[in-house]
């Protein structure tokens, strides 16, 4: 899923555990994707594209074992919770953190194509729905209705609403290939791409945390 999208997630935890600072929220269910920044400015996990990128689905997230497999994912999720709650004593803030983080691989497996690894050094399979890959326009209506379902349940104000919308307006043309936009410039570039992922995490995490 898109960062603002993520990031939006850190509200319905919120709503349930009023009392843990959103800021703690909007890094837990971000800290996979930073960890993915990290791992490829390092040359550890890589992107590739097409030739041509049109759309999100000429991006492919080649090898991400670390950032983005199942078993480290939720294992950095469980282990969060335990430090969190027995070492800090902070058992509701422990319990928000893991479902952030656990939040980002739910969202990662319904839309990305099939790049998500069981575990680091297994291969195969790989997992993921596809829909950024076979189905990219309802992609984008699916990622933009879940913002607002997200606003809607912590029942946010007007300005996070339009906030929402338009960050996810602002990523049309990653989903409909006849719209041209920043992602032509991407073709062999990854470390264009993982600049503008950590980008637009710097920019929806700081917005969510100024409106929400
Ligand atoms: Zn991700």
């Amino acid at each position: 899923m898109f960062a603002i999208n993520h990031a939006a997630t850190a509200l319905i935890i919120k709503k349930v555990f009023k009392d843990v600072p959103i800021i703690w929220l909007l890094i837990s269910v971000q800290f996979m994707e930073l960890l993915w920044v990290s791992l490829n400015f390092l040359g550890i996990e890589k992107t590739t594209t097409d030739e041509e990128v049109k759309y999100v689905g000429n991006i492919h997230l080649s090898y991400m074992p670390f950032s983005h497999s199942i078993v480290t994912m939720s294992g950095v999720g469980i282990a969060a919770w335990l430090v969190i709650a027995k070492l800090f004593g902070l058992p509701e803030v422990g319990l928000a953190v893991g479902l952030g983080i656990l939040s980002h691989l739910v969202l990662d497996l319904i839309t990305h194509s099939q790049d998500i690894a069981l575990a680091p050094f297994i291969n195969q399979p790989k997992f993921g729905l596809g829909l950024y890959f076979k189905k990219p326009i309802p992609a984008f209506f699916l990622e933009i209705a879940y913002g607002v379902v997200c606003w809607w349940i912590y029942e946010g104000s007007f300005t996070l609403l339009i906030m929402i919308i338009l960050f996810n307006l602002a990523n049309l043309s990653m989903f409909f290939k006849a719209i041209p936009g920043l992602e032509q410039k991407m073709a062999h570039r990854p470390l264009l791409i993982t600049t503008v992922v950590l980008i637009q995490i710097i920019v929806t995490l700081i917005m969510v945390d100024l409106l929400s």
